[in-house]
């Protein structure tokens, strides 16, 4: 008996999970607000949910009967952002980037700041007041400070964390949010959860630390010690078609509007043949558009989770979206509906003769 008839889909209540959970704010190593939202959802559905050292949450939910396949799937909760590391003495905070933001994005940014989400601005220098020569200029991050205003106090610590203040918006046929890298991801695993399919044992991931290395994915991977993984991430879009003033834009690595990004290659991870083959196979059966991310930068919790024990069969998929780290990224719904489709219907398929060395050499 399967429940394989019963597919997943994205509505009203899963637009609104993405949104509580673009909203949230968990930089890195402290991803505690996204952790409460995922274990709310999940303790109803898992058969076992617990939360590691590191603060990964590890959901396992069963199959039924024999010979099924022990699959990871890992999704990372932390998102990039700031943490704050000491306060001048006129009450302007100095900050540290977490994980990979470029400093041209951050003069006049709104930040909201530690647990209780206190707003502030990062100080930009008005362009009344700057020279020429500065406006060329990059302004380096030991030189810009967090103004929350003189009444600030001792309401902000040095280890606090803030994200950018961006709220999420549904427009039109986009979704525009901060942190959609990598909340799309987790919101996609946790409806893969709750339509799990019989013939494999779903072991789900909700990792820590990725955008500063890949760090909780790693002791995930050990604990699960699955037969094959895939990490479930969002990936740039590059996709506009006069990049940096030239004439063509060349680089295109995904576009929007094409469907879930299925990874060969990335800095990381050269991703398993046969698992390639599998979700093409899959999409073009399903009549469902996909495109191959373009090799190139960046690197998804497949990187360490491949490497794990003897070695676990592993790729990606990704949502793309434009603007990835930077305060607003957009994403197109069809695409991450195309994305929960060929997930879905990939782990459908999923047999212990999928991994035949066979089919790898
Ligand atoms: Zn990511």
């Amino acid at each position: 008996m399967t429940n394989n008839h019963k597919k997943p889909e994205i509505g009203p209540n899963q637009i609104g999970l993405l949104e509580k959970l673009c909203n949230a704010t968990a930089v890195s190593g402290d991803e505690y607000e996204v952790r409460k939202i995922i274990l709310e959802a999940m303790k109803p559905i898992a058969d076992e949910i617990k939360v590691d050292a590191l603060g990964n949450i590890l959901v396992t939910k069963l199959g039924g009967g024999k010979g099924r396949v022990r699959v990871m799937l890992a999704a990372h909760m932390d998102e990039i952002g700031f943490m704050v590391v000491k306060k001048d003495e006129d009450n302007l905070f100095e900050f540290e980037r977490v994980g990979g933001i470029d400093e041209r994005q951050l003069p006049g940014k709104a930040v909201l700041v530690g647990r209780d989400h206190l707003p502030g601005v990062i100080g930009a220098k008005p362009i009344h007041m700057t020279t020429a020569k500065e406006r060329k200029n990059k302004i380096k991050v030991s030189d810009m400070r967090i103004d929350m205003g003189p009444e600030i106090g001792d309401r902000v610590k040095p280890g606090d964390r803030a994200t950018f203040a961006t709220r999420f918006r549904v427009l039109g046929p986009s979704i525009c949010a901060k942190a959609l890298d990598d909340r799309l991801g987790v919101a996609t695993l946790m409806e893969l959860l709750k339509y799990a399919p019989e013939n494999i044992d779903l072991l789900a991931a909700f990792t820590v630390q990725e955008e500063v290395g890949l760090r909780g994915a790693r002791v995930a991977a050990y604990a699960f010690d699955p037969e094959m993984a895939i990490a479930l991430d969002s990936t740039p879009a590059n996709d506009l078609p006069h990049w940096d003033d030239e004439d063509e834009n060349v680089q295109y690595n995904t576009r929007l509007d094409a469907g879930p990004a299925i990874y060969v290659m990335d800095r990381a991870t050269i991703a398993d043949r046969r698992l390639v083959n599998w979700l093409r196979e899959t999409a073009e059966d399903c009549g469902i558009p996909y495109q191959f991310r373009q090799p190139g930068g960046g690197g998804t919790d497949a990187g360490v989770i491949h490497k794990t024990r003897s070695g676990i069969p592993s790729t990606s998929v990704s949502v793309p979206s434009r603007y990835l780290h930077t305060a607003a990224g957009i994403a197109r719904l069809d695409d991450w509906v195309n994305t929960l489709s060929l997930l879905h219907a990939a782990l459908c398929r999923v047999t212990p003769e999928l991994l035949a060395v066979e089919r790898r050499d």
